[in-house]
């Protein structure tokens, strides 16, 4: 009995009534922080504490595998002894794959089937594609995989979807979705869409097997549900049998996932599915601060599709929401770096939250100068970020004409009909030669060994590096990425190989060219800058794997972010077209949006810093950017603005020496000489950045501090 009132006494009223509730089914809507996922995993210990079941038959499904884990932890600690086993507790993914393993005879697969992700599932459609004798440029592979998982999501097989005669680019597709799952089928490969339609096509189509699930699990229970879709909603249905009962827990303010096929109308269509539907809503917040929450229900309010709730806190009140004006993004990511500098308790209960996940380079030079530990959840570094690879290689065998390995990335890239043939008779010749790849073409050209097919595309890429080599000789560092990205067309190829991700690559691409930029401001006087740009870029993507599981400062996208939470949660690039994103303006799209920003807000336990900057560094050139009307939104009296020009007001007598340029030598009294490396904003808020003799370089406010010219 001990346990189970270890149980319930950790509870409210309201979470203990779902969490003892008789069995039947239960949606719980309920805001963030709310103690959802909390009330979920104490239903599963109360279930398994009280006998109503055996672990056996529960079933528990999350958004991540992160999540999952905690939940399994969680429920262990509860249950101090009690078996778990044969519990399920996975994402929809996770479980569908371990259902399969067990049951690949009935789901027609082969037993030795194997999991083609995301990549391979490319390569294999661009053979296919190749194999039909399609025109790449019109079928790219990316094209159609988004069609066959679209379609797979929705559940729908190629003769399920209705073609008219005429519409020949349908029934085109359609074939090389049929051809796609033929050959997967022969090579028992299952790509991540199949994991999910193939289990519910096998439980759909086997009654004994449906039955016996349906008896099995007695309790299905299901963790952010507002972001399920169609076909994972319809694995749900399959799995309800006649003793079996919903535990649903979600919240239609998070609902971010739309671009995903998320479908938030499954809300409602629980209730009409399953009338007998009890509805609990949790109204007390346990995360937040009363004025971080008061924050975050103020700007939902402003979204008129809502189910409609609200949250109170009995905690306090706490320090105010804090917004702080940065002058650029550059000075953002300096205060949340210098912020976090001064924070006494673990790394890793920061967090650094963005819109795009091009922001957050600025955010990871800022925390690596101050040698602050950080992870990316749930995306790559900016520098291993395959665009940002591709341009990099570029450059590198632009600048030197032996690296093999920026060869072999960029040969074809954008397609230049340099074939596998000629690929693999150029890397012979190569190692006959034992010479570079570069040089093994103009072995292959000089002995005319190679057909004319073959040799007139790798006669124009050698031209093409040389002639652009001569063009950017001598350019600015960011120059020459430009001209890489627009003579080599790499903006046009990412349009082509993938419309849905060419935005977020423009973005990381523009993203680089600021990154050399400021590179060149701070090295200037560098004699081989390329060099020293291409090798900081290699340093930073292989740095910090070993810290993966260290105490680290977490930055993540706020799509990444959901269900997690912070004690310290910074929210950057609060600014029109950025956050709000544009296109979500273009499209119409702004509550997403909002429930985004909401989804970002409430993160934060103790503090939350709201940061815009008026000065943006992006599409490829800096401009003022406005605050989000998101900021607007919020009342002022919540809000304390982080200035640093009060500071200056009460010293506002100083003279500034507005003469100080960069290139500058120059004493300071403690730090010594130096010269004026980078420098920014006007009059008494102008900030120089001074490389010191010692090796060291400070930023420095130059109304504050006693600089000389020398
Ligand atoms: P989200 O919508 O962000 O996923 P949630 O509704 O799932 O949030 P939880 O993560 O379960 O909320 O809970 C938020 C925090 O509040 C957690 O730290 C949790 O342990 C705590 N909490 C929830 N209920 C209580 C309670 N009754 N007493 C004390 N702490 C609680
Ligand atoms: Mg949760």
């Amino acid at each position: 009995m001990e346990d189970i009132s270890q149980i319930l006494d950790s509870l409210n009223p309201i979470q203990r009534e779902a969490v003892a509730a008789p069995t039947g089914h239960l949606l719980i809507l309920a805001g963030a922080g709310s103690g959802k996922t909390r009330v979920l995993v104490h239903r599963i210990a109360w279930i398994l504490a009280t006998q109503q079941a055996q672990a056996y038959n529960i079933l528990a499904v999350t958004f991540t595998n992160k999540a999952a884990s905690e939940m399994q932890k969680r429920i262990n600690q509860l249950l101090d002894g009690i078996s778990t086993t044969g519990l399920w507790v996975g994402t929809f993914h996770g479980i569908c794959h371990r259902f399969l393993r067990m049951h690949w005879q009935e789901a027609k697969l082969p037993n030795t089937f194997q999991i083609l992700d995301s990549d391979d599932q490319q390569r294999t459609l661009k053979r296919i594609l190749i194999a039909q004798g399609l025109d790449e440029k019109t079928w790219t592979p990316k094209q159609v995989q988004h069609f066959i998982n679209n379609h797979k999501e929705q559940g729908l097989r190629p003769q399920h979807i209705h073609v008219e005669a005429h519409e020949t680019w349908l029934k085109r597709m359609l074939s090389i979705y049929q051809t796609y799952d033929e050959h997967c089928q022969r090579n028992g490969l299952v790509d991540f869409a199949e994991l999910l339609l193939r289990t519910y096509e096998t439980l759909r189509d086997n009654d004994a097997l449906r039955n016996t699930y349906q008896t099995r699990f007695r309790h299905i229970l299901v963790d952010e549900f507002q972001d399920t879709n169609t076909i994972q909603y319809k694995l749900i249905q399959t799995l309800v049998g006649k003793d079996s009962h919903l535990f649903i827990v979600g919240d239609d303010d998070q609902s971010i996932y739309s671009w995903r096929g998320a479908k938030i109308e499954n809300i409602q269509r629980i209730n009409q599915d399953y009338p007998n539907t009890h509805l609990i809503r949790l109204e007390q917040n346990y995360r937040s601060t009363g004025t971080i929450l008061a924050v975050a229900n103020q700007l939902i309010a402003n979204n008129k599709k809502r189910l409609g709730k609200n949250l109170w806190t009995a905690g306090e009140k706490g320090d105010p929401v804090y917004l702080y004006t940065a002058y650029s993004d550059l000075d953002e990511a300096r205060f949340v770096a210098d912020k976090i500098a001064e924070w006494q308790g673990k790394w890793q209960e920061i967090a650094v939250l963005y819109r795009t996940s091009a922001q957050s380079r600025v955010f990871e030079e800022a925390l690596l100068q101050r040698n602050i530990p950080y992870r990316i959840i749930g995306g790559l570094r900016f520098y291993e970020r395959a665009e940002i690879k591709d341009v990099l290689a570029y450059l590198r065998l632009l600048h030197h004409r032996h690296n093999d390995t920026a060869f072999e990335r960029i040969i074809n890239l954008p397609k230049r009909g340099i074939g596998d043939k000629t690929l693999e008779s150029l890397r012979a010749t190569a190692r006959q030669h034992q010479c570079s790849l570069w040089d093994a073409i103009q072995h292959a050209l000089a002995s005319q060994q190679l057909t004319k097919r073959a040799a007139t595309p790798l006669l124009s890429f050698s031209t093409f590096i040389e002639e652009l080599s001569q063009k950017i000789a001598g350019q600015p560092l960011h120059e020459q990425i430009k001209q890489i990205i627009q003579q080599a067309g790499l903006v046009a190829h990412y349009q082509k190989d993938d419309p849905v991700d060419a935005t977020r690559r423009q973005e990381n691409l523009d993203e680089l060219q600021t990154a050399a930029e400021q590179f060149e401001k701070l090295y200037y006087s560098e004699p081989d800058i390329i060099s020293a740009f291409l090798a900081q870029a290699a340093l930073e993507a292989g740095e910090g794997q070993s810290q993966a599981f260290e105490d680290c400062v977490q930055l993540m996208t706020l799509h990444a972010a959901k269900g997690l939470e912070f004690t310290l949660v910074f929210l950057g690039g609060l600014e029109e077209g950025l956050f709000p994103h544009q296109n979500s303006i273009d499209e119409g799209n702004l509550e997403e949006e909002r429930r985004l920003c909401y989804v970002g807000i409430t993160r934060a336990r103790q503090t939350l810093y709201l940061c815009h900057s008026e000065n943006r560094a992006q599409y490829g050139q800096r401009s003022n950017a406005y605050p989000s009307r998101f900021i607007a939104e919020i009342p002022r009296e919540l809000i304390q603005e982080v200035r640093l020009k009060t500071a200056f007001s009460v010293k506002s007598s100083v003279a500034i020496d507005a003469s100080f340029q960069l290139g500058d030598n120059v004493r300071h009294p403690t730090y010594g000489d130096g010269v004026i490396i980078e420098q920014e904003g006007q009059g008494e808020l102008m900030r120089l950045r001074v490389a010191f003799s010692n090796g060291t370089s400070k930023w420095l406010l130059l109304a504050y501090t006693r600089l000389e010219k020398m």
